[in-house]
């Protein structure tokens, strides 16, 4: 597809205000393989602009015009190329309530000459403004396209960012294709720094960071015509942050931890069972949340009290006496005598401080152990965590469900 642009703009012309509009919309354009032959700088004159509407169109699918949107009579752009395209002007009811809301919001009263901001074709599409009072409009006409944006870059750089871009790109036949790869163990600085060369060199994918509790993804998107050539792009970009990042990238199609753990588990035909203190239930959620996990999900303990953990679980009195609920020979007595009750491949457990009160001198608020039974033996991690009870127990929930994924995905 071809793209032209026309800024309007008797300053433009005399020098006084530098043409960054301009630069703008080539630079987001020349990635994206809608191609920009000509640029058009003309000045606030009808017979001149109209001139300019015609060769544009005579050579380009679409035309952007920058400026000329506003209120005062040397703002002709909208009516110029309406007139050139065949189009009359009607008054759109909801957008003069905006334009008068807006004034009103900036403490001003509107000016009748501002209700030719509200005029578009009947057939436009009109593109919101906001951050200025003239809305933007594409005009369709004989399977081409002219869009019409506002002049001050502050207006025109997000409205050709949100609206024009995505319309050029549906137009040019273009889709966009992502993969999300998600991450758990390292945190949104650390990513960022990690990758801070790929993020800068990337225009096409472009990844995006998104960092929930405890957990990094990052999207990347690539432009492109059919998903071969979409994956041909993302491709390489999850090759290089796999490599940087190694195995706390645990999936690159937007899948959650636990939903990883619950296609492995399925997958590989084991079976867990759960004993949960300071979760609460949390781990066993986020496996039945998922239908179909009745072919690996055998029992959730929440065994709080020490009682519970002596009685349902077999922790010893004298680990509960010595070293106390919250200690790694608790966390692994917890996983064992889980595993061995419900009789299953792994058993996962959780015990620690969520606060906000409690906790010990080397054991503060925050110290968790998850632990992971199976047949080839009992892992224990000890972990210190930040944030309010919330935050402490669903980072204690995602930890554990980090060690059962690290240790049945690599199998
Ligand atoms: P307004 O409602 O402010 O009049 P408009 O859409 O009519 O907006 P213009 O009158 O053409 O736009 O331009 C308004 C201001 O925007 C100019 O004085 C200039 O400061 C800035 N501007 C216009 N065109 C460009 C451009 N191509 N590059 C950078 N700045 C521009
Ligand atoms: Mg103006």
């Amino acid at each position: 597809m071809i793209a032209e642009l026309i800024c309007v703009g008797t300053e433009l012309l005399m020098g006084q205000v530098l043409n960054t509009n301009a630069q703008y919309i080539a630079e987001s354009l020349a990635p994206s393989g809608i191609d920009m032959y000509h640029q058009i700088v003309v000045g606030d004159n009808p017979k001149r602009l109209t001139e300019a509407v015609r060769i544009a169109f005579s050579r380009a699918d679409c035309v952007i015009f920058s400026g000329g949107l506003g209120p005062t009579d040397d703002d002709l752009t909208k009516e110029t190329v309406a007139a050139a395209l065949g189009k009359d002007l009607v008054l759109y009811g909801e957008e003069w309530e905006r334009i008068v809301s807006y004034f009103a919001s900036k403490g001003r009263t509107v000016a009748p000459n501002n209700k030719k901001q509200a005029m578009f074709p009947s057939d436009a599409i009109i593109l919101p403004n906001p951050n200025g009072t003239a809305p933007g409009c594409i005009m369709e006409a004989n399977g081409k396209a002219a869009i019409l944006l506002p002049g001050p870059p502050r207006e025109l750089v997000p409205m050709f960012r949100d609206y024009a871009m995505p319309y050029l790109l549906k137009r040019s036949g273009h889709r966009l294709y992502s993969r999300e790869v998600r991450i758990f163990g390292v945190g949104e600085s650390d990513v960022a720094y990690r990758l801070d060369d790929l993020f800068k060199n990337q225009t096409n994918p472009t990844i995006a960071t998104y960092a929930k509790t405890g957990e990094v993804t990052l999207r990347v998107t690539a432009q492109c015509f059919t998903e071969a050539e979409g994956e041909a792009l993302v491709s390489p970009v999850l090759s290089a942050i796999r490599d940087e990042l190694g195995d706390c990238v645990y999936d690159t199609n937007g899948r959650e931890l636990a939903k990883v753990c619950h296609d492995a588990l399925i997958e590989s035909k084991q079976t867990l069972a759960v004993a949960e203190s300071c979760t609460g239930g949390r781990l066993a959620d986020a496996f039945i949340n998922y239908p179909g996990s009745s072919a690996y999900f055998i029992e959730g303990d929440v065994t709080y009290s020490n009682d519970a953990k002596m009685r349902r679980l077999g922790v010893r009195r004298k680990t509960l006496d010595t070293v106390g609920a919250v200690s790694e020979e608790c966390a692994r007595e917890m996983a064992e005598g889980c595993r061995k009750h419900a009789g299953t491949d792994f058993a996962l457990a959780t015990t620690g401080y969520a606060g906000p009160d409690g906790g010990e001198p080397d054991k503060p608020v925050g110290t968790v152990f998850v632990a992971l039974a199976c047949a080839e033996g009992t892992l224990v991690k000890r972990l210190n965590l930040f944030g309010d009870r919330d935050r402490i127990r669903h980072s204690a929930m995602l930890h554990a469900l980090d060690l059962l994924r690290r240790n049945i995905c690599t199998k």
